[in-house]
């Protein structure tokens, strides 16, 4: 649910000055009692606020719905990040290059616009410190391929992704679509992504 601007600001003082009384908010908005009285009232209808009477409103959100069930019932569509794809002839040295550009931890490697592997800033380090030619090998001679990639849907919980991502001791996933020629790349799912999760639902922000 969308809140007006007067309402965020009503939710950030209760959570910073709780338990606050109806007529303190109005005070330190700078309003009177009756112009501030619906949003109060819209405020405790969806239980993001709590009122107790003679004591005054409390924030309510953050206690009700850090849950596991929170967690399954968002995709992973919902929350990923932009992938970065490069096909495997890319040089090693440019997806080298790339990794800083982009500012990730691992890039997705694709073979006629579909996922062919994963290429890990330790798989960089491995073959940088070896013999290869960076600038004329392809990255395909150094990537984990398929089969043995760990992959997951868009409509997949984030809970399913946070547990790929633990049983294999990776730091990112492949969000993909199965289509009939091979699998496209929507989306990167990564334990950053996770730990944005977690910071939120701690906030009240689902
Ligand atoms: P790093 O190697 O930088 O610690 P990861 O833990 O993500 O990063 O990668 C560990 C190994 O697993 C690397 O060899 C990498 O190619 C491989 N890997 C990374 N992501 C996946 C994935 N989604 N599926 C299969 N293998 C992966």
């Amino acid at each position: 649910m969308e809140f007006t601007a007067r309402q965020n600001e009503i939710i950030t003082m209760v959570r910073a000055c709780e338990p606050i009384t109806g007529d303190d908010i109005a005070q330190k908005l700078g309003l009177s009692r009756s112009t501030i009285r619906n949003d109060l009232s819209l405020l405790v209808m969806t239980e993001v606020l709590g009122a107790r009477p003679k004591v005054g409103y409390y924030y309510r959100k953050a206690k009700s719905v850090m849950s596991l069930q929170t967690l399954e019932n968002l995709s992973v569509r919902d929350m990923m990040s932009v992938p970065v794809v490069m096909d495997e002839e890319t040089s090693i040295y440019d997806v080298i290059v790339g990794i800083f550009i982009e500012n990730v931890s691992s890039v997705f490697i694709s073979k006629d616009g579909f996922l062919s592997g994963v290429v890990s800033r330790k798989d960089l380090l491995r073959v940088a410190i070896g013999k290869l030619d960076l600038q004329t090998t392809p990255i395909g001679m150094c990537m984990t391929r398929m089969p043995n990639l760990v992959t997951i849907g868009g409509d997949d919980s984030v809970l399913l992704a946070a547990q790929k991502i633990n049983a294999h001791k990776i730091d990112a996933l492949p969000v993909v679509e199965v289509t009939p020629d091979g699998l496209k790349v929507i989306g990167r799912f990564t334990k950053t992504n996770i730990t944005r999760i977690f910071a939120d639902l701690a906030s009240g922000e689902f």
